[in-house]
């Protein structure tokens, strides 16, 4: 294939799969579409605290690339970490499993996202657990129980009731989610541990700012709060954590928590590749112009959560990180694509945003769609099916829907699941 004809995607994310899949239906045939990502998969990120909560299994939050690619269009999947891009040469370089790799472009689009930011409070990386991967989703689950299984076994009463407080850092959409979820599992897994009381283990929300789900009218952050409250959620707003620590959390108003399991939810990071790209950066995201090309660029483009993208649609405020957004932009960005291949105008970015919603655990959540606000069962049914439809690749789509609905008759599953190999059995001592 020839390099001039050849639009690199780096980031297999939701921007990087949703522009592939409209390339391979409007670009024109001669052109090869390379898609270059760190995973196999691409991740959907809205059900990780599904995955917490063990609603769904983690497989089933993601999709495998090569079964998102169109099979007859013969665009070309490398796992692999961009590394560098040497835009003189029109070449990026990755890490990949079989070395180092050059791979050459005439278009290059940046979608790799950004990282967890653990820096925000002292002491979250050594001592929290950060909710961004599908693996920090599996983690976290398995710290959950292994926590209740540790206070089986735990005679003092103080250090039962630290291993059994949990507590979610961030109100914002994961950290409701994943406090919802948290709360439901604990409440339907304590039954299969006899020694371990339902009141002994115990959910708290820390929240900076004075109502939940900024994002949403303020009705709906009260509806969300209230529908936690209810579960036995401790939502603390106007509460920041000032440090965490091997024994709990510190907090700006009010007394330490004394907690075994701290998850956070907020912050994020720019990814290392950004520096090295020598191109306009505003606090840390990638500048674009209108029509989403990079600054002082005419061949390089960026999408989603990498990128400072002006939402034209709403006096060119900045469009938020989201998933939504991200859908939006890849979609407009195929078209310019196309459109600069054939000397044609590019169009700047709009998208109206449909609406946005949360669960706030089962059979409850809050939702603004359509200008109307909804919360209770309607809300959460509302956000399993936007989710559902949204879900690449239709085997997929009927696993969840499979799962969900044993979800609603059965126990969620309370295994605990090791990688030990045979190698590593005789020597395994657990993990704390
Ligand atoms: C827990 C959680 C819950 C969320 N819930 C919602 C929600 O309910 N609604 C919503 O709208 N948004 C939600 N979001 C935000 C949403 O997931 C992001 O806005 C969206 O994923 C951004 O898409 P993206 O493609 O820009 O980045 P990502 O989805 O992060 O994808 C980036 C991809 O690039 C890859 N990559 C990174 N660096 C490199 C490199 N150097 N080389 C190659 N590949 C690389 C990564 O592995 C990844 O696959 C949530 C996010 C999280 C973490």
């Amino acid at each position: 294939m020839h390099p001039n004809k050849q639009i690199v995607v780096v980031g297999g994310g939701f921007a990087g799969t949703t522009l592939v899949g409209e390339l391979e239906r409007h670009l024109p045939a001669e052109y090869q579409i390379v898609l270059v990502s760190e995973e196999s998969y691409t991740t959907f990120n809205p059900m990780l605290a599904e995955v917490v909560g063990a609603s769904v299994f983690p497989e089933h939050v993601v999709a495998p690339i090569r079964q998102i690619l169109d099979p007859s269009r013969g665009s070309q999947f490398i796992m692999g970490r961009v590394t560098a891009v040497d835009r003189e040469r029109r070449v990026v370089t990755a890490r990949t499993l079989a070395g180092m790799r050059e791979i050459p472009y005439a278009h290059l689009v940046l979608a790799f996202g950004t990282r967890a930011n653990l820096d925000l409070v002292p002491g979250l990386a050594q001592h929290a657990l950060p909710l961004k991967l599908v693996g920090d989703a599996m983690f976290i689950r398995n710290r959950v129980l292994q926590r209740v299984a540790c206070i089986e076994l735990e005679t003092d009463r103080r250090e039962r009731a630290r291993l059994g407080h949990f507590v979610v850092i961030g109100g914002g959409f994961s950290g409701v989610e994943v406090a919802g979820e948290l709360a439901d599992f604990l409440a339907g897994a304590v039954r299969f541990y006899p020694r371990v009381r339902r009141s002994e283990l115990r959910v708290t929300l820390l929240h900076d700012l004075d109502r939940l789900l900024p994002e949403l009218p303020a009705v709906l952050g009260q509806a969300a709060a209230r529908s936690l409250a209810d579960r036995g959620i401790d939502v603390r707003l106007g509460t920041r954590a000032i440090e965490v620590t091997a024994q709990g959390v510190a907090l700006s108003n009010d007394e330490p928590i004394a907690a075994g399991t701290v998850i956070c939810t907020i912050g994020t990071r720019p990814n290392a590749l950004v520096a090295r790209l020598g191109v306009a950066l505003q606090r840390g995201r990638i500048e674009t112009e209108a029509d989403l090309r990079v600054r002082d660029t005419h061949d390089v483009w960026a999408i989603g959560d990498c990128a400072l993208v002006r939402n034209h649609a709403a006096d060119a405020a900045v469009a938020p990180p989201t998933a939504q957004f991200a859908i939006a932009q890849a979609r407009h960005l195929a078209r310019n694509i196309v459109h600069a291949i054939a000397d044609q105008p590019t169009r700047a970015f709009g998208h109206v945003p449909k609406g946005m919603m949360a669960t706030t655990g089962r059979l409850k959540g809050v939702a603004h769609a359509y200008g109307l606000s909804l919360s209770g069962l309607a809300a959460w049914l509302l956000w399993r099916a936007y989710y559902l439809s949204r879900m690449p690749t239709l085997g997929r789509k009927f696993r969840i829907w499979i799962e969900w609905t044993w979800g609603m008759f059965f126990a969620a599953d309370i295994t605990h699941l090791r990688f030990t190999r045979t190698q590593d059995s005789e020597r395994d001592a657990l993990v704390p």
